[in-house]
């Protein structure tokens, strides 16, 4: 079969692209130090700390004052936008060497991380939509849902004082995620850092602070308790050095100072032509993490799926486990389980890509398991029966008769599989994977654009899908007919 052969080809190169795939946005020093690259977690989304620009770059007062350190300090660095709550998880599970991501310095935290020297104070306060006149303190939150984000100190307070003032806590995983569900008007506040919600504010983000700020800990950049040491005594004295030479407040001027730059008046039509780059971007890389897994779930499923209808017991019952497993987890838990727990249980570091790879075909492997199992039990069993008794062995049999009628019936089912697992590359921004979801979500964090963004990022997946299946179908023909 020529097509089969070509697939294969395309299969390989893609998965070869993969391999060289590019997450997170590096962004190393300028003058690159020998040794050690340091991989630094980060948010997504948290303006003017860390946030992209419209040309993709990582900006803000976090991402600027790292990289001045960098090189004060030479040493060459990777930033991994994975978003707060695991970014700290990832540091947790040594996944990265170091996180700055305007996070609070608590108590709480020190058990677990050694901070830096203080670079910013903080404290959290509580915005609601800006047309909304009706909630002016905490005491206005009875029987009212609040938004917040996970594991941050805003989250604790608003926990803090939940039961008191009466309110239900809506947790997000991002601050965008959480001002839009104040905008629509499902939760009436949000809490969150001052500095970051009065940019917000000035940006146009559709809220107003309405509380004081509360008393809250200074922003510190982080690494394990205990490791990466040299790190933190570097990042210490990059600081120190550009607090005397003036750089730290030209980063903090040029991001909050009076002549900052002010929200840009855009066009709804300029804003998605200005933002379509980082989103093709982001579909390239969910078409190769696709095809990459499905490479490897072929294989899986080519290797359990003949177990499975094998005559040897044992491999029998090996294949159902790892159908049951694999297809019994749903894809969030694997994809952390595999980026966050197996690492950190066996201490060891795993790249963003490849426990999506591995997430990805492990599920995938298991459906594609039971669609060759259930391909070649399709085939009436007097077919086996018919060429046995005319002599055929039973591998040649299966080769020769089945396999060839079964692959025609699995057809169908492979291509919905590939468009399942195409969607779901979506849930791996979780682990900071840049692909098309997390490339919408961080514009949408820069440009407050949920609806256009959303929409066109909706149609970006419908369009490849459609075309994919298209061509799926066509294959299908050929395979049917010749
Ligand atoms: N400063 C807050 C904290 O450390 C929030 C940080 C963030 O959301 N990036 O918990």
């Amino acid at each position: 079969m020529k097509s089969s052969r070509v697939l294969h080809a395309i299969m390989s190169l893609l998965l070869l692209m993969a391999v060289g795939m590019p997450y997170g946005t590096a962004s190393a020093a300028a003058e690159p130090a020998s040794g050690k690259t340091y991989q630094i977690g980060t948010d997504v989304t948290f303006a003017p700390f860390e946030f992209q620009d419209a040309s993709g770059n990582f900006v803000g007062i976090d991402m600027d004052l790292l990289d001045a350190i960098a090189k004060d300090q030479n040493f060459k660095y990777e930033i991994k936008p994975l978003g707060f709550n695991a970014a700290v998880q990832a540091l947790e599970a040594n996944q990265v060497d170091g996180v700055i991501a305007g996070m609070s310095i608590t108590d709480e935290r020190k058990q677990k991380f050694d901070f830096s020297d203080p670079y910013f104070n903080s404290g959290v306060v509580m915005a609601i939509r800006q047309d909304q006149e009706s909630i002016k303190g905490y005491e206005d939150l009875k029987g009212k849902k609040v938004a917040v984000k996970t594991g941050t100190e805003g989250y604790s307070f608003a926990e803090s004082i939940s039961s008191k003032y009466g309110f239900t806590i809506v947790p997000f995983d991002d601050s965008a995620q959480m001002y839009d569900d104040v905008k629509t008007g499902n939760s009436v506040a949000c809490f969150d850092d001052f500095p970051v919600l009065a940019y917000g504010v000035k940006q146009n983000n559709g809220l107003k602070i309405v509380t004081d700020m509360e008393p809250g800990a200074s922003y510190g950049f982080a690494v394990s308790k205990g490791k990466n040491q040299e790190l933190l005594e570097k990042f210490n004295a990059g600081l120190v050095n550009l607090q005397a030479n003036g750089e730290y407040n030209r980063i903090k001027e040029k991001y909050i100072g009076e002549n900052a730059v002010g929200p840009v008046d855009q066009s709804r039509w300029g804003l998605i032509v200005e933002s379509l780059p980082s989103l093709l971007k982001g579909l390239g890389n969910t078409l190769l993490l696709t095809f990459a897994s499905l490479f490897f779930a072929f294989f899986l499923g080519l290797i359990f799926g003949f177990m499975k209808v094998g005559r040897n017991k044992w491999l029998r019952g090996l294949a159902t486990v790892f159908v049951d497993i694999f297809r019994g987890i749903p894809l969030l838990v694997l994809a952390f389980f595999i980026y966050f727990g197996i690492p950190q249980a066996f201490g060891f570091t795993m790249s963003p890509i490849v426990a999506a790879v591995l997430t990805l075909s492990l599920n995938a492997g298991a459906y594609v398991t039971e669609i060759i199992r259930g391909g070649i039990q399709s085939i009436d069993r007097g077919q086996m029966e018919a060429a046995r008794s005319l002599g055929l062995p039973y591998r040649k049999a299966m080769m020769k008769i089945i396999i060839p009628q079964a692959i025609k019936i699995m057809i169908p089912t492979f291509i919905n599989q590939l468009v399942i697992t195409l969607k779901d590359t979506s849930i791996l921004s979780v682990i900071g994977l840049v692909e098309l979801t997390q490339s919408g979500k961080i514009i949408i964090a820069r440009t407050f654009a949920s609806f256009d963004i959303w929409l066109v990022v909706a149609i970006m997946y419908l369009i490849v899908i459609t075309i994919l299946t298209k061509i799926s179908d066509r294959l299908e023909r050929k395979v049917r007919h010749g």
